[in-house]
């Protein structure tokens, strides 16, 4: 059993951990840069050591200071949280190298995954359906207009080793094929130093759902419904339900039996999110996601189960604390994602908290490292704050969301929070009729000065 972590992230998602470590009796390590001295992740765990200066690249990406952190406090276990080193393979070898466990899958599991091409193959294999597309890598353009004519436009063309909405390019049709090829290829080079692209049919009114997995590491897995994750802007989302307001419980139930036999043939183990495409009744795996997400607590408050405690389970060799039968859905759970960014550009703003009060009551989760006076350094992430909230149906939880939202205060720095105030009185989402392409039609004409 694990006496002691590390926690190598900042900001919610390292509060997030350090809180279910501490329920288990485990002390937390937490790791920090120079900007983040005062912040709440470092005041709340048991320890903390500073692990660089303020840029991501030299603190929280930096696998020397995060072994040498592990090593100055005795940490046993490292849990990544999300972004950062959370699924990047190389760092998790290093951390099985120096006797430390890494909270999250293996290695080989998490490089699978992290190349978009060699995940699609494994999970067509594991017979999960796929989007249709190119057969793996697309070296040139001419290939590109070729497969193009073949498939029929639109089709999105993406970088292999894309995340996070970047190096995905639409080509509405072959004139657009050169620019979108090329803007992808180039792209997925600069961000991610991987040039190597891939073709898929666009589809025109999908809706993003994706499936919560859980595996042991030995064979047995479970999941735990969907996720409609569709409202995004930029292929970033902002508000996320569980369950899906288009789901039906028999075709959860046969997506979800596909996806946890997928994971429990690989041995996969710990959380993991199979995400899809969903388009007039049929299910497209676009990627899996081999670690926690940021909307992970929807399926927490519906399912009444803590991912983080069952991670660190799994991590210490022990079985997942329920089955299949066990997970029976509660409710309906929406969660907001609150940014520092000013509307309508979504330009980030750091600055000064001067005054914060989080929502609370019956149903609702505030998951934030806010406090009076917190000082938001311009050099991480904008998401400040994710407001959940849980209701007996949709029609309570979307009451709960405006209740909550009417009782939070974050002041002095501009947030999204309009923005969700401006979303609950749309008929669209009040009656859950969205798809991924709703939010930026909406933001076109609703959001312009
Ligand atoms: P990333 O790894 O950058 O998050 P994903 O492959 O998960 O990229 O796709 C992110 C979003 O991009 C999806 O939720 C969807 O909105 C859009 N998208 C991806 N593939 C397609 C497709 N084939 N057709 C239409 N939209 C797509």
């Amino acid at each position: 059993m694990f006496e002691k972590i590390l926690i190598a992230n900042r900001g919610e998602i390292a509060l997030r951990v350090i809180r279910a470590a501490r329920e288990m009796g485990i002390q937390t390590v937490a790791v920090h840069s120079t900007a983040d001295s005062d912040a709440m992740h470092v005041r709340m765990a048991d320890e903390s050591v500073c692990i660089g200066p303020p840029s991501g690249t030299d603190s929280y990406l930096s696998i020397p200071a995060i072994i040498a952190a592990c090593e100055v406090t005795g940490a046993q276990a490292i849990h990544p949280g999300y972004g950062f080193l959370s699924e990047n393979a190389n760092f998790v070898q290093i951390v099985e190298d120096h006797d430390l466990a890494f909270i999250g899958p293996t290695a080989e599991h998490i490089r699978i995954m992290g190349d978009k091409i060699t995940a699609k193959d494994t999970m067509r294999n594991l017979g999960v359906p796929c989007v249709p597309g190119s057969d793996g890598g697309v070296p040139t353009l001419s290939e590109a207009k070729k497969l193009g004519e073949e498939m029929g436009y639109p089709v999105i063309i993406k970088a292999t080793a894309g995340g996070g909405g970047r190096g995905m390019k639409v080509a509405q049709n072959a004139d657009e094929m050169e620019h979108a090829f090329m803007t992808a290829r180039s792209e997925g080079k600069a961000a991610f130093g991987n040039d190597e692209v891939y073709i898929e049919k666009y589809l025109t009114t999908p809706r993003h759902i994706e499936i919560q997995v859980f595996g042991d590491g030995k064979g047995k897995a479970v999941h735990l419904g969907e996720r409609d994750c569709s409202l995004q802007r930029r292929h970033q989302k902002v508000f996320e339900e569980a369950p899906g307001p288009s789901i039906t419980p028999e075709e959860r139930d046969r997506i979800g039996k596909v996806c946890a036999d997928a994971v429990a043939r690989i041995d996969y183990a710990g959380a993991g999110t199979i995400e899809f495409l969903y388009e007039n009744g049929e299910f497209y795996f676009i990627e899996m996601n081999t670690r926690l997400q940021v909307e992970h607590p929807v399926t927490e408050v519906i399912f009444g189960v803590d991912l983080v405690r069952e991670q660190i389970r799994v991590a210490e060799g022990l079985p997942m604390s329920f089955t299949q039968d066990d997970l029976v859905i509660n409710g309906h759970a929406i969660e907001v994602r609150i940014n520092a960014e000013k509307l309508p550009e979504f330009s980030p703003r750091p600055g000064t908290i001067t005054q914060f009060h989080a929502p609370g009551g019956l149903g609702v989760r505030m998951d934030s490292a806010l406090y009076d006076g917190y000082k938001i350094p311009p050099y991480y992430d904008s998401l400040i704050a994710k407001l959940i909230v849980h209701g007996r149906d949709r029609a309570s939880a979307l009451a709960r969301l405006n209740r909550a939202l009417s009782e939070l205060i974050v002041d002095g720095v501009d947030t999204t929070v309009p923005l969700f105030h401006a979303l609950l009185q749309e008929p669209d989402i009040l009656s859950g009729e969205y798809n991924i392409h709703w939010l930026e039609h909406w933001l076109e004409t609703n959001l312009q000065d």
